[in-house]
C-alpha cells in the first residue's frame, strides 16, 4: 500500500509544544493552566495565530472551546479531531494540549499538500477538561457541546474560593446566557489524540495505540460500623471492629480485580477511620472504591462481585454496612469504523500501534454522545502524567500525529 501522508515536521511539533508549555509554565517542565484564567486566554490566542496562519476559520463558542475549521468541497457533517488545554495544577506539557497540536499540525499538512477536504475539518481546544479550577466541572466543553450543562451552571458551579463559573465566563468576554449555543449537531467524527496516561505502551515498547474504548468508571462510598472500645481490655474474639472489616473488604477486591485481569482496576483511595487513635478500636471505616472495566458487562460483574464481598464480610462480622455510589459513568466504546480507520493508517505507514482500553476518563466519552469517536494514545515515559514530569518523546508524538492524519485524510478527503 501506499502512504500519501507526507511526514509530519517533528522540528516544528516540539517547537509548538515547548511555546504553548511556556504559557502558564510551572516550575521546570511543568504547566498550571487553568479555564478561563489569564493562561488560558493566552494558550487559545496561541492556537487561534496558529490555526488562523494554517488557514483556518476560527471562533470561540459559548462555552470556551476553539475552533478552527476549513469548509469542505462537498460541505456536509465536520470531521474533527481535538482535545482540552486546561490542565492540572500542576500538570505536564502533554496532557490535552498534545491533542490540540496533534489535531492542527494534522490539519495543516493534510490541507497544505492536498487542498481543502471534501468534507468540513476542525480543529478543536476544549474547555475545562480536568475540573482543575471549578471541580464540579469537568469535561465542561465538551459536555456543553453535547448538551450537557444546564442553564442553572454558571450560577452554581463554583471554584475553591467561592466564584463561579459564570463569572469566570463573563471575565474573559463569553455570556453564559448562551451556553446552549455551544451545541452541536453537525459532527460526523471526533479523533482525540492523546499521551497513555499510564505504562502499557512502555511496557509493550510500542510507540502507539488505538483506542477500542474508554472504560466505565463507579465511584461508591462505603461505611462499615462496630463498636468502639478499648484496644487492650477488649479480648479479639468479642471484637466488632470495622477497621479489620475494612482490611479485609479492601484485600479482597483489589485482589478480585487482579484475577479478572488486565483492563480490570480497583482502587480503595480514601479512607476515614473514626475515632482515629492508637488506642481505640474505631467505630466506623468510611471508604471509598473506585472499580473500573471498558466492557460494560465485565463492570457490572466487577460491582456484583464487590457487593457480594460487602455484604458477606460485614455480615460475618457483625458490622453495619452502608455504601453510597457517588457516580457512575458508562463505559464508551470507541467506534468501530474509526478504530479500522486509525488501524488502516498505521499499517499503511508502517507505525506499530497496540489495541488497548482507556482506564481514564476522556472528552470523547462525552462527545460520544452525538458521533461516532475514537482516539489515538501516545506511549508515556513511566507512564507519568497528571505531573510536571510527564514526557513522550518527538519520535512517538510525530508516529501518533501521522496516524491521525492518515485517518483523518480517509475521513475527510
Ligand atoms: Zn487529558
Amino acid at each position: 500500500m501506499t502512504n500519501p501522508i507526507p511526514a509530519i515536521d517533528a522540528a516544528e511539533v516540539e517547537t509548538m509544544i515547548l511555546t504553548l508549555g511556556a504559557i502558564g509554565a510551572h516550575s521546570e517542565t511543568g504547566v498550571w493552566r487553568t479555564a478561563f484564567s489569564d493562561e488560558w486566554v493566552a494558550a487559545n490566542a496561541l492556537v487561534k495565530d496558529w490555526a488562523t496562519a494554517a488557514g483556518l476559520t476560527t471562533r470561540m463558542d459559548a462555552a470556551g472551546n476553539l475552533w478552527g475549521r476549513i469548509e469542505g468541497r462537498d460541505g456536509g457533517k465536520a470531521i474533527v479531531s481535538g482535545s482540552h488545554i486546561d490542565s492540572q495544577c500542576p500538570g505536564g506539557r502533554y496532557d490535552g494540549a498534545l491533542g490540540v497540536i496533534a489535531a492542527l499540525v494534522a490539519i495543516k499538512t493534510l490541507v497544505e499538500a492536498f487542498g481543502p477536504p471534501k468534507r468540513p475539518l476542525e480543529m478543536l481546544s476544549l474547555c475545562e477538561e480536568e475540573g482543575s479550577r471549578f471541580p464540579t466541572a469537568g469535561f465542561w466543553g465538551s459536555r456543553a457541546l453535547v448538551g450537557r450543562v444546564s442553564a442553572t451552571d454558571p450560577d452554581t458551579v463554583k471554584e475553591a474560593n467561592g466564584g463561579t463559573i459564570g463569572q469566570a465566563m463573563q471575565a474573559v468576554g463569553l455570556d453564559p446566557a448562551r451556553l446552549d449555543e455551544a451545541k452541536r449537531d453537525d459532527i460526523a467524527a471526533f479523533v482525540e489524540l492523546h499521551i497513555e496516561q499510564g505504562p502499557v505502551l512502555e511496557h509493550a515498547d510500542i510507540p502507539v495505540a488505538i483506542v477500542t474504548g474508554i472504560t466505565a468508571i463507579r465511584h461508591t462510598e462505603v461505611t462499615l460500623t462496630g463498636e468502639q472500645n478499648h484496644a487492650g481490655a477488649f479480648p479479639m474474639d468479642l471484637r466488632r471492629d470495622p477497621m479489620a472489616g475494612f482490611a479485609e473488604v479492601t484485600s479482597r477486591l483489589i485482589d478480585h480485580a487482579y484475577r479478572m485481569g488486565r483492563p480490570a482496576v480497583t482502587t480503595v483511595g480514601r479512607c476515614h477511620v473514626s475515632p482515629n487513635a492508637p488506642a481505640i478500636i474505631p467505630r466506623s471505616v468510611t471508604f471509598t472504591i473506585d472499580a473500573r472495566h471498558p466492557i460494560q458487562d465485565e463492570a457490572t460483574r466487577m460491582h456484583a462481585a464487590h457487593a457480594a464481598a460487602l455484604t458477606e464480610i460485614a455480615e460475618r462480622r457483625g458490622l453495619g454496612l452502608e455504601t453510597r455510589v457517588l457516580f457512575d459513568h458508562p463505559g464508551s466504546p470507541s467506534d468501530p469504523a474509526l478504530v479500522a480507520a486509525l488501524e488502516a493508517s498505521a499499517k499503511r505507514q508502517g507505525i506499530p500501534a497496540l489495541h488497548m482500553a482507556s482506564g481514564a476518563g476522556h472528552d470523547a466519552q462525552q462527545i460520544a454522545r452525538i458521533c461516532p469517536v475514537a482516539m489515538v494514545f501516545v506511549r508515556s515515559e513511566g507512564g507519568r502524567s497528571h505531573t510536571p514530569e510527564e514526557f513522550s518523546t518527538i519520535e512517538d508524538i510525530v508516529a501518533g500525529i501521522q496516524v491521525l492524519a492518515g485517518a483523518l485524510y480517509e475521513l475527510a478527503y
